[in-house]
């Protein structure tokens, strides 16, 4: 490593673990030191870089338990070809994290069992590892959590805690209708964070008859409009992943019982 790189290396080592006036000490004393004890320099940023890679272990740690999946998910587990009624490049596109940083929001839209929660948690682990606060949450949990809250006297409180995560992952809108109060929360939700923090919605219902899933027109208009104002939609028309991999077991079996080696 030449000089140069090492004290590069060392102040990029004190900044990230926050040692702001031992980064300063080292700009003033490196040219002297690097003189006199180049091997003292050297092991001054193995050491600090050890302590990096910990803290940035601890953190990432730290990320992926308050984020609540439900599950580990990577996108480098899901099979593209498996799934041709998805946009790959999209995927890839969104995969860059730039609509975080853009604070822009996906929808995921598609049938059951199609993958939008594998995707989801696929994208919301990049985050994770790229330095976001990530929080995966249902759609109809987060109504509840928000009406509890409200009855509770921790309104301010639990909208502050939404508003928070760089992204958040709104699972499962339409499953279960939200209507009254419900649709209500959930519109605060996402007016609060619009043009502030990305949300990631997956949900089997399209966007067309989103008026069902709020019972009221006007609220599912307004939550759409701050929605989609930035946003990337991505529909996946396909098979359910479930159905097929439950299809292909099947199949198995019934080879299996023609050609005589499972019997019924
Ligand atoms: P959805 O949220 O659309 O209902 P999921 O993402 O939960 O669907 O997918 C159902 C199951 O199938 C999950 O275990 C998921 O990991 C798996 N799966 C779905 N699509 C794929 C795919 N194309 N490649 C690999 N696994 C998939
Ligand atoms: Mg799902």
């Amino acid at each position: 490593m030449t000089k140069d790189s090492v004290y590069q290396q060392l102040r990029g080592h004190l900044s990230y673990l926050g040692l702001q006036r031992a980064a300063e000490v080292v700009a003033s004393h490196l040219e002297d030191a690097q003189r006199d004890h180049p091997s003292f320099t050297a092991f001054l940023e193995r050491l600090l870089a050890e302590e990096v890679e910990s803290t940035e272990k601890r953190r990432l740690k730290g990320r992926l338990r308050f984020s609540h999946f439900p599950v580990v998910k990577r996108l480098t587990d899901f099979d593209f070809d498996a799934q041709p009624g998805i946009d790959r490049q999209m995927v890839e596109e969104l995969a860059t994290l730039r609509f975080i940083e853009e604070k822009a929001n996906v929808l995921l839209v598609g049938r059951p069992g199609v993958g939008k929660t594998h995707i989801a948690l696929g994208l919301g682990y990049l985050a994770i590892e790229a330095g976001y606060r990530v929080y995966y949450t249902t759609a109809a949990d987060l109504a509840a959590r928000c009406r509890r809250a409200a009855l509770e006297g921790r309104w301010a409180t639990t909208m502050r805690f939404f508003n928070g995560p760089s992204l958040l992952i709104c699972d499962e809108l339409g499953y279960l209708p939200l209507a009254g109060d419900a649709a209500s929360a959930f519109f605060q939700v996402v007016a609060r964070r619009y043009e502030h923090g990305s949300i990631l919605l997956t949900t089997n219902r399209s966007i067309a008859s989103w008026s069902e899933i709020f019972e009221d027109s006007v609220v599912a208009v307004a939550i759409l409009d701050r929605l989609l104002h930035h946003a990337t939609v991505l529909s996946i028309d396909g098979d359910s992943y479930r159905m097929r991999a439950h299809r292909e077991r099947l199949a198995e079996v019934r080879k299996g019982v023609v050609a005589g080696t499972i019997s019924e």
